[in-house]
């Protein structure tokens, strides 16, 4: 029998991406034993502002930061929808694309996690993907409420059992830290602070050629 193909699916603002999102992506294909794993920058976010630099610029800058990871892909499908940027109608025109068989594991923070309930139709997203969560710093899984019970409900232990099924399922994974911000970096980018070893060299070289964060 020929293994369930395992899609991981890391959206984000990524204003812009470093290299907290490249190592994490990284380790997370390994971890996760992805066969890919999609970064799809988010064109017109429904929880905060739409970022100052446009998808165009932040869509290239992920293409930069991974042309040479692979197994990592960058996937613009989010700018083709002149809408916001709902997580749900991703995952329901990847489904459309892939069909029923693969696994899609769809990536987020504690912090983004913590928040699901405010998603749009965020209850159908474990019926098209997987939800894996990464610990991140300043937040933590709920422990109450709606979500505890959704996590008591659909956990798995182990990135094995992933396959066993095309979605419904949580994951809850701690990777290594990198304290990093894309907040920070346009904080450091606007005040002319280097972040040369946060970023990606062709990402650095792609904002000071754009003259992006000033
Ligand atoms: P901002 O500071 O603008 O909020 P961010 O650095 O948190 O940006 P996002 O593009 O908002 O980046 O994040 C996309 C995803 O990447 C989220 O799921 C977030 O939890 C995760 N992420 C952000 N920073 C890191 C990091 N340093 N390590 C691992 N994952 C990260």
């Amino acid at each position: 029998m020929t293994r369930r193909a395992l899609i991981g699916v890391f959206g984000g603002t990524f204003d812009p991406v470093h290299i907290g999102h490249v190592q994490s992506a990284r380790e997370l294909k390994q971890l996760l034993q992805l066969d890919e794993l999609r970064l799809l920058p988010c064109h017109r976010p429904p929880h905060r502002a739409t970022p100052g630099v446009s998808s165009e610029d932040r869509l290239a800058m992920v293409g930069l930061a991974i042309a040479d990871e692979p197994g990592l892909l960058v996937d613009g499908r989010e700018l083709k929808r002149d809408a916001i940027s709902y997580t749900v109608d991703t995952l329901s025109e990847l489904r459309g694309e892939l069909g029923e068989q693969p696994a899609l594991c769809l990536i987020m923070g504690t912090d983004a996690f913590a928040n699901l309930t405010q998603w749009h139709r965020w209850q159908a997203l474990l019926t098209m993907a997987h939800i894996i969560v990464m610990a991140r710093p300043d937040s933590s899984v709920p422990t109450s409420g709606e979500l505890a019970k959704l996590i008591a409900e659909r956990r798995v232990s182990s990135p094995s059992q992933l396959s066993d099924q095309p979605a419904g399922s949580i994951l809850l994974v701690s990777l290594t830290a990198y304290p990093v911000s894309a907040t920070s970096i346009r904080r450091s980018l606007a005040k002319g602070d280097s972040v040369e070893s946060l970023l990606a060299p062709a990402v650095l070289n792609y904002i000071e050629q754009h003259r992006l964060y000033r």
